[in-house]
Formats: structure tokens, C-alpha cells, sequence
């Protein structure tokens, strides 16, 4: 049921006369509602009875809520502390065990890494997925290891919007649809990984776990902290991919480069695939490609591991060697296959003397902007300005960096992430929380959930 115009007339005057006041203005009425429920009068006239109480128990656990983002911020939890990991990863399938879920912990070992907390509960309506992360860039090393407040607003934390404030929206918006009996009416899954900062390898070992539970629902939400900004969310996220491109030359005395016979030497014919790239795919929207380390010379060594490497040459000497390493990011499947032809065309297409390679390592997948994910975007949107909290737009792809949704591209209906806490400076020492922002993404995304029951393209 609608609030009308009727309705609030009616509960302006009853709640005046409770308070036994006399307001000398109408403006200092509606100052008085204004206050006494947090939520602007224009939004309450949008909003169903139960999506008002829901916001009401969220208000009423905000203290609870930030007592949880203290304490979770201040144990440590950086990717390769694989215990602190696993006590947050326990700290949170307590939270959950106690609203009902059944929970599981993922051990690592197999990828090298912590491991995954699972969350689970019913089995009827629209499947959602909730994805959130453990870890945080900021290893025991670190000098960044406590929770701050900084002002009544802001507080400072290793993780506090990267992301144990998802985490911790996530679990206060199921607290809410519990109060209002419908966690009942759908089937939740919470992955929270322990390795989204440094990813265990391979992929198909440390996201077999996403992937599954992405197979199995029809939604998928991210509760990372997007650019920062409520008035965005993330609706297509660019996939990485790195490269290697491996060049050999004929070795010869520098005096005869340029022979036929003899050549370009390596360094030439890598410069000459490498200005290729740029010239040919420079221009394309959304996609980028950054080589990022290069040697050159009559020998060379490449340690990968350290992404480090030594090279060896004259300058009277024909370059034998060059091996360069980079990276490749794109917004869709499509896009990827179809760069990495062209790449491969433009590295065969040698110089005299000359011999080149390319090899391709896929990382995260790209999560393209779906219409499914445009809708849901569509329906967070208008919970948003329901609320009085205003439009949601997109967030550019180019500002999207790759996370844990991209696994469930082309796996579910729809996917939204950027649902978590706001703030600012993530992975520094100054990472910043907009406290405010606790309250409001938690509703938004309580309400969001509720209406989903309701959208009719879902079972
Ligand atoms: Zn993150």
C-alpha cells in the first residue's frame, strides 16, 4: 500500500497533536516530520508501509551495524594473512548463522590462499547472489591497521569501504527483509571471498565457488564501493588480460642492420609491433592496452614472479632478444576475442631477419552492460529517488576496475555492483568512510531487494 496525500495529512496532525505542538508555520511541521523520521516527506508518499518499516529497522541497528564495521576493520585481514582472513570470514558466518543462513567455510589451500566464507538460506522465489570480500590490501606489514573516527561523519580504516562496509550493508539489509517476513519469500546465496585483492590462481581453482553460485541465481549484487559516489552504481565492469610478446632478431654486427639478409633486430621489430597496436587500437572505445615492462638486447631474463627482469647488449651489436609484458583490458567477450585477432595479425606481420610471438593470459572476465543489468540499475534508480536520495546512473566502464562480479557475466539475468559503503581513497593509508552512507545503501538495497520479488521476468 501507497502512502497518499491523504494519509500524511492524516499522520502530520495525529503526530502534532501526540506531541502536543503548536507550530507557528506549516514549514516547521514539515521540519518536524522531516526530522522525526529521517526520510524526506516527498519520499514517504513513495513508499509501501512495509518498505518504511523496513527503513525504520535499519535506523534502529545503525548502532549495532558500526560497532560490527569497527570491530571487523580492525582485525586484520590483508589477502596473505590467510588466518586473520578466515577469523574475519568467522566473525561474519556468525552474523549470518544467527539470521538463519546455513554457512560454510571454503578452505584456500587448493589456489593458495585463505579461503571463502558461504552463507545460504531458502530455496523459493528469485535466487539472489550477494558478493562481498574478505580481504583487504593491507597486509600485518602495513602501517594501516585501525578503525579512526574522524569526525561524527567520516571514519578512517584498512577495508572500511574496501569493503567490510559491503559486507556489512549486505547483512543489515537481510536484517531488514527478515523483520519484514520477506528473507522468507527468496533464495539467498553471500559469497564472500577471501582472495579479491590478490587472486589465488588459477581462476577456474579460487572462483569455481562464484562461478557455481553465479550458475544457480538470477541476480547477482556486489557490494563494492564503485567510484565512491551514491549517485552511481556499476553496471559493466572491463575484463583483464595479460600478454606477452616474445621478438627475436639475427644477432650480427651492428654495421650491417637494415642488410636483407640480416635485418632488424628485435628492438625494432618490437617497436614495430607496439606502435602497431597503438595506431590500429588506440582509438576503440573502452579498450586499453598498457605494455608495462620491456627488455631488450642480446639476452635476456624475464622473472615473472617478480615482474623484474635483466637484459644484456652492445650498441654495436644486433638486438637477439626482446620480450614485453602488459596488460589488455576490454568491456565485453566479443571485444577481447576480437582485439587479440588483430594483435596476433599485427605481431606476425615481421620484419625482415625477425620472429615474434604473442601469448595470452586471461584474468578476470569483462562484465558487459547487459540489458538485464541496465534494468536492475533501472529499478535501483527509482528506490533511490523513492527514497529522496536521488538519481542512479552508471558508472563509466574506464572508472570500473575489474572485481568478483565479473565472474557472473552470462551467468545470471541481471548484476549490479557498487553497492557498498561510499567514501574515498581506497587502497591507501587514507582510506575514508561517509558514515551516512551506511544507512542509506542499506535501505536502498533492502527496498531494491523487495521489489525484485515483484518483478515478473523473475521466477
Ligand atoms: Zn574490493
Amino acid at each position: 500500500m501507497k502512502h497518499g496525500p491523504a494519509s500524511l495529512i492524516h499522520f502530520i496532525l495525529v503526530r502534532a497533536m501526540r506531541l502536543n505542538a503548536v507550530p507557528r508555520t506549516a514549514e516547521r511541521l514539515l521540519l518536524l516530520v522531516l526530522i522525526a523520521t529521517g526520510i524526506p516527506l516527498s519520499a514517504r508518499a513513495q513508499l509501501t508501509e512495509t518498505e518504511l518499516a523496513m527503513t525504520s529497522s535499519i535506523d534502529r541497528r545503525q548502532s549495532q551495524a558500526l560497532a560490527l564495521l569497527e570491530r571487523t576493520v580492525n582485525m586484520n585481514s590483508g589477502s596473505m594473512n590467510f588466518t586473520g582472513v578466515k577469523q574475519v570470514g568467522e566473525v561474519f558466518l556468525t552474523e549470518f548463522r544467527n539470521l538463519g543462513f546455513e554457512t560454510e567455510w571454503l578452505d584456500g589451500a587448493q589456489f593458495d590462499r585463505s579461503g571463502h566464507a558461504i552463507a545460504r538460506y531458502g530455496s523459493t522465489g528469485p535466487h539472489i547472489l550477494m558478493i562481498g570480500h574478505l580481504d583487504t590490501v593491507f597486509e600485518p606489514g602495513s602501517p594501516f591497521q585501525k578503525y579512526s573516527l574522524l569526525s561524527d561523519t567520516h571514519a578512517k580504516g584498512p577495508g572500511v569501504i574496501d569493503m567490510k562496509g559491503g559486507n556489512i550493508i549486505m547483512l543489515e539489509a537481510l536484517h531488514a527483509l527478515k523483520s519484514a517476513g520477506l528473507l522468507e519469500k527468496m533464495t539467498i546465496t553471500v559469497v564472500l571471498t577471501g582472495d579479491e585483492e590478490s587472486s589465488g590462481r588459477p581462476f577456474s581453482l579460487s572462483r569455481a565457488a562464484l562461478m557455481q553460485a553465479a550458475d544457480a541465481a538470477d541476480i547477482a549484487l556486489g557490494f563494492e564501493d564503485g567510484d565512491g559516489n551514491p549517485a552511481t552504481a556499476v553496471i559493466a565492469r572491463r575484463g583483464y588480460t595479460d600478454w606477452q610478446l616474445r621478438v627475436h632478431g639475427t644477432p650480427a654486427h651492428s654495421s650491417q642492420i637494415f642488410r636483407d639478409d640480416l635485418g632488424y633486430g628485435a628492438v625494432f621489430e618490437a617497436a614495430r609491433i607496439l606502435n602497431s597496436f597503438r595506431e590500429q587500437l588506440s582509438q576503440e572505445d573502452y579498450l586499453t592496452f598498457n605494455p608495462g615492462l620491456m627488455l631488450g638486447g642480446t639476452t635476456t631474463e624475464h622473472d615473472e614472479e617478480q615482474t623484474r627482469g635483466s637484459a644484456f647488449g652492445k650498441s654495436n651489436v644486433i638486438a637477439e632478444h626482446t620480450i614485453v609484458a602488459g596488460d589488455l583490458r576490454t568491456i565485453s567477450l566479443e571485444q577481447l576475442a576480437r582485439t587479440k585477432k588483430r594483435m596476433q595479425e599485427i605481431v606476425s606481420d615481421h620484419l625482415p631477419g625477425t620472429d615474434a610471438e604473442i601469448t595470452f593470459r586471461d584474468g578476470y572476465p569483462p562484465l558487459g552492460p547487459t540489458d538485464g543489468n541496465r534494468r536492475l540499475l533501472a529499478l535501483l534508480d527509482r528506490t533511490s529517488r523513492d527514497l529522496g536520495d536521488g538519481p542512479v546512473e552508471a558508472v563509466d566502464p574506464r572508472l570500473a576496475g575489474a572485481a568478483d562480479i565479473s565472474f557472473t557475466a552470462g551467468r545470471v539475468e541481471m548484476a549490479l555492483d557498487g553497492l557498498g559503503l561510499m567514501g574515498n581513497y581506497g587502497h591507501t593509508v587514507n582510506e575514508t568512510a561517509d558514515l551516512n552512507s551506511l544507512p542509506s545503501q542499506t535501505k536502498r538495497v533492502a527496498i531494491l531487494m523487495a521489489r525484485l520479488l515483484n518483478d515478473r521476468d523473475l521466477p
